[in-house]
């Protein structure tokens, strides 16, 4: 996908630190952050958003499955985190290439439910 920022942020054409990736999958920080740890997941191919999962795509599982093993990595895992997806426009989806921001580091305020 031409001019998507988070392709070539995911896909190494523009530099970034990368936090995690194999594959499928590649992890890098926020620019913004909302947590002490705040961690933008995303998948190397473009989908604009979970919209674009086709059935038995398994891109979410590794999605997860890279969150699971960021959360070890980045020592996380044991006193939590939150993980968020926006989809579209009632969300507030802002950058179109499909994201799962996952925030730690402190205790989570402002729950929504
Ligand atoms: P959304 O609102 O679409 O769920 O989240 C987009 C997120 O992407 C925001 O939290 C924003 O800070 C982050 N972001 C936007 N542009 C860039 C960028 O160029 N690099 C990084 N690392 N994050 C970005
Ligand atoms: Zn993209």
């Amino acid at each position: 996908m031409e001019d998507c920022i988070f392709c070539k942020l995911a896909n190494g054409e523009i530099p970034t630190e990368i936090v995690y990736e194999d594959e499928f999958v590649a992890a890098f920080k926020d620019l913004n952050p909302q947590a002490p740890i705040h961690i933008l997941v995303v998948p190397k191919k473009h989908y604009d958003n979970v919209m674009q999962v086709e059935e038995n795509d398994d891109i979410i599982a590794k999605i997860y499955s890279a969150i699971n093993k960021i959360a070890k990595k980045e020592n996380f895992a044991e006193n939590g985190f939150r993980v968020i997806n926006n989809c579209g426009k009632d969300a507030g989806q802002t950058v179109m290439h499909m994201h799962f921001h996952v925030i730690a580091g402190k205790t989570l305020g402002d729950k929504i439910l």
